[in-house]
């Protein structure tokens, strides 16, 4: 079921606790801003989701409340997994998805990383 991307930040929500090492997660990256770990039901061959360690609900609620120092630590986080497997010639897809059209399923902000193989349309349609 889809999240409401305007509703109030929930510290329970599943990446809120990767994040806490509540439960476990394959990491492949974290700097002061960022964590990176693979996604549990992967769709191509490297699907990498990559969250800010702040309490922000969707790409919405980051770009308006976050700061500054936040938004570049985060950005540079997504770069740096993405060359760091090597993704960069081939080429990879960065994938936000925002509230009920969007099908944002967990609460806090994640952009999808995708690669390994060519990744077709942008929509399945
Ligand atoms: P979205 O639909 O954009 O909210 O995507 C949520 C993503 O989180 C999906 O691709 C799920 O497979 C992934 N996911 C859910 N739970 C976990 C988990 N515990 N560890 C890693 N990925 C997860």
């Amino acid at each position: 079921m889809p999240i409401d991307a305007t509703l109030p930040y929930d510290d329970q929500n599943i990446f809120a606790k990767i994040l806490r090492d509540e439960i476990p997660s394959k990491r492949v990256y974290e700097n002061d801003y960022a964590v990176a770990f693979h996604d549990i039901a992967p769709v191509a061959p490297i699907h990498i989701l990559v969250i800010p360690r702040g309490s922000y609900v969707s790409w919405d609620d980051f770009t308006a409340r976050g700061s500054d120092t936040e938004i570049a630590g985060f950005i540079r986080a997504i770069g740096h997994v993405a060359r760091e497997h090597g993704l960069v010639m081939p080429g990879y897809r960065l994938l936000a998805n925002v509230g009920g059209h969007g099908g944002q399923e967990v609460p806090h902000l994640h952009v999808h990383l995708f690669g390994g193989k060519p990744l077709g349309p942008m929509l399945a349609g």
